[in-house]
């Protein structure tokens, strides 16, 4: 059985620190593909060299609106020298009103052009949205379609969203934190996504899974406990459980359903 695990930030600083451990504990844990997003221009060459230097590391490049303010000029050329360097998915990228932060209209237009990029370049794209699920459908709406697809990353839109996203080409990632029993609108939303259109992901080093399905914790200096893309499989086993199919399905499932959202990047 073999496991991918759809999202993930292995280029952040505290999982390098622990690289060699990090990637063994998800090899033994049968987690043989990961998707690593880059998040800022600052990012994007660690993201590459992992890629580069590990063949079960995936690229993903893209600008996260929480970073969108410290974006330099020159910002979307950059991203394309790296889309020319390695046909990757664009990501992560998307809309937040939970930063307090935040210049809405400045997050929109980075948002919307590197939708733009993804789908001249047919390349798939990771989207993260917290609380403005209103604002990306009407972006969405006014930049579709999307032929080559795109993921929702920690899914936690409604249920009601789920078929007119579905059309437009959406996938829906759910992260360990769906198996807290309190998260219960994510967990219907769960139960009600499309098997084709499902896929899972460990956010790691954020979203820890609750303490039953997470055999790897990262203890760091600070002492704040860290995911790692080697609780991939526990999480599986935990969503599959929730979804009621057998956990061997569920890893065929979402390898099947990766392989075709993230075919250009597919090694
Ligand atoms: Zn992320």
């Amino acid at each position: 059985m073999e496991w991918i695990d759809c999202h993930n930030h292995l280029q952040d600083p505290r999982l390098m620190a622990n690289l060699d451990s990090v990637l063994e504990h998800a090899r033994t844990a049968g987690v043989s593909r990961l998707l690593c997003n880059g998040s800022a221009e600052s990012d994007w060459e660690d993201v590459l060299k992992l890629a580069q230097a590990h063949r079960e590391v995936m690229p993903s490049f893209g600008l996260h609106p929480w970073y969108v303010h410290g974006r330099s000029p020159q910002w979307r050329q950059r991203l394309e020298t790296f889309l020319d360097r390695f046909p990757a998915a664009v990501g992560e990228i998307g809309l937040d009103r939970w930063i307090e932060t935040r210049n809405e209209p400045e997050q929109e237009a980075v948002f919307r052009e590197q939708l733009r990029l993804a789908r001249r370049r047919q390349l798939p794209a990771t989207i993260h949205c917290l609380r403005a699920w209103g604002w990306l459908m009407d972006v969405l709406r006014e930049e579709g379609p999307f032929p080559a697809g795109f993921v929702i990353h920690a899914y936690g839109g409604s249920t009601e969203l789920i078929k007119p996203l579905a059309e437009w080409g959406a996938y829906f990632s759910f992260a360990g934190t769906v198996l807290e029993t309190k998260r219960e609108r994510a967990r219907e939303a769960l139960r009600q996504v499309p098997a084709d259109r499902l896929l899972l992901e460990t956010d790691a080093p954020d979203l820890l899974p609750p303490e039953a399905f997470r055999p790897h914790v990262l203890r760091c200096p600070e002492g704040k406990p860290l995911n790692e893309p080697g609780n991939m499989a526990a999480i599986g086993r935990g969503i599959a459980a929730l979804r009621g199919v057998p956990e061997e399905q569920m890893a065929e499932t979402v390898w099947e359903n990766a392989g075709r959202l993230f075919r250009t990047v597919w090694k």
